[in-house]
């Protein structure tokens, strides 16, 4: 029998991770893939998952498909090689460097969690020990090995796959899997992130590649459904980023930016520059304060062959972000407390997203008491996160120890998302060139899977579930 179990991403949106399984009840005539290899994250139910061993030891999978760099889709495989994995870890070339920043990046994350709950005697466990560490994440980047957009890779007799795009980050794929089943070829599809449709007035300043792969054809898909219940607001942001930004500034105030290193600082970083280069804000410093931020945008800037046309046309003109003038990138400690001595007006780029940690905290703690300033949201803040606090009106909020007064305006933007929405994957799915014998939806919270699946029987009339964690799929 051979099946998809979904490890992840079942009923939430973090965790992706689907075993494709074809061995036989007694072990291992097949084989065992996992498509993605995320971290749950958010609340504390999902988070005890990451300390789950799964249904198959870990050194008995063959190899993981990743189709992108978030964490949570990549974010467990450091604990799979601790677990005992030792096979490939297939991606593009994209997503294997930025697995290189984000993957040690989430094991000091680990550690430092590990250390604050032992010091605050926290932990049920004694002592509480990360779930990997830097030093494992960055041990596991050896097992790595690429593989380029539409190149056929034969993973073993009877799998094979290739990466498509799936226009959501940079190097992100979609993976179109072929599976021997008693002698007959099945396609399977997973989706992985989604990005967003082709229409560049739709998501504007993206800086990947326009739109998802059209015309897919598959037995069986795998789907994301994250905004499966959601419309984005379809207008261009840059006049009312522009008008948020000239008012701060004339009053004397700063921009605060509390952003995601990869991807969301990049797109921001582009909007800034085509405003000041068409007259639309002043040219005032703009600050990128993070220094995962800057290795990102080195990133970013060795995959030329990622570029949408608004950025190649705009390094054509400009240069490198890395070298425009009035942008900095603020790698140490001291960069990040000179801009706080600095009472002129500036914009400032900073993580993390959702207000949780890092150098935006301190930006904040100076910035929020002042009503001159403005507190600029691009981002999903999730119920809980400092960020939310801020952006739902609450007059004060707690960092680094003290009640800081919310007196700067706050504002959001919400055209940013990496997503496609619901019109929009509907649209990408008419493209197909056959209905999926069976379609299952991940990576939703229940109510947007649930409402995905009714839109697509509605409009297209195929076969949909709602995928349940650990439920096993029989391809068919
Ligand atoms: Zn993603």
């Amino acid at each position: 029998m051979s099946y998809i179990q979904f490890l992840g991403a079942a009923g939430v949106v973090t965790g992706s991770k689907h075993l494709i399984n074809t061995s036989d009840e007694a072990g291992k005539s097949g084989i065992q893939v996992l498509v993605d290899c995320g971290l749950f994250q958010g609340q504390k139910e999902w988070r005890e998952r990451n300390w789950a061993d799964l249904p198959v030891p870990a050194r008995e999978i063959d190899a993981v498909i990743l189709t992108h760099a978030h964490l949570d889709h990549s974010g467990w495989i450091p604990r799979l090689v601790k677990q005992g994995f030792h096979g490939p870890v297939y991606a593009t070339p994209a997503t294997i460097d930025l697995c290189g920043i984000l993957l040690p990046d989430s094991g000091h994350l680990q550690e430092e969690d590990a250390e604050f709950a032992n010091k605050h005697h926290y932990s049920k466990h004694h002592p509480a020990l990360p779930l990997y560490t830097m030093q494992e994440a960055q041990q596991c980047l050896t097992l790595f090995q690429q593989v380029q957009f539409g190149e056929v890779k034969q993973v073993s007799s009877e799998l094979s796959f290739r990466f498509v795009r799936a226009a959501h980050i940079l190097g992100s794929a979609m993976a179109e899997v072929s599976l021997t089943v008693d002698g007959t070829k099945r396609q399977l599809l997973f989706t992985g992130d989604i990005g967003r449709v082709r229409n560049s007035n739709i998501a504007p300043g993206r800086v990947v590649h326009s739109g998802p792969t059209e015309g897919e054809s598959c037995d069986l898909l795998v789907m994301e459904s994250t905004y499966g219940n959601r419309l984005h607001p379809h207008e261009d942001p840059r006049p009312e980023m522009a008008a948020l930004i000239r008012t701060t500034i004339q009053r004397g105030g700063s921009v605060v930016v509390p952003a995601f290193a990869v991807e969301r600082t990049q797109k921001f970083l582009f909007l800034l520059k085509d405003l000041m280069e068409s007259g639309q804000i002043p040219r005032v410093p703009v600050h990128t304060d993070s220094p995962m931020a800057i290795k990102a945008v080195q990133v970013f800037l060795k995959h030329e062959e990622e570029f949408s046309d608004e950025v190649k046309s705009m390094i054509d003109k400009y240069g490198s972000p890395l070298h425009w003038s009035n942008f900095y990138f603020d790698t140490t400690q001291e960069d990040s407390k000179k801009i706080n001595e600095s009472r002129y007006p500036a914009i400032i780029v900073s993580a993390s997203g959702m207000v949780a940690g890092g150098r935006v905290l301190h930006h904040l703690v100076q910035r929020l008491p002042d009503p001159r300033n403005l507190v600029l949201f691009i981002g999903f803040q999730a119920p809980g996160t400092r960020g939310y606090t801020i952006k739902n009106g609450d007059p004060e909020v707690k960092m680094l120890g003290q009640v800081v007064p919310i007196r700067a305006q706050v504002a959001a933007l919400e055209q940013f998302s990496d997503h496609a929405d619901t019109p929009e994957l509907l649209e990408w799915l008419h493209t197909f060139q056959r209905a999926p014998k069976q379609t299952f939806l991940v990576h939703g919270e229940p109510a947007a899977a649930s409402e995905l699946r009714q839109a697509m029987i509605k409009d297209l009339h195929w076969n949909v579930q709602v995928a349940a964690y650990k439920q096993k799929a029989q391809v068919e």
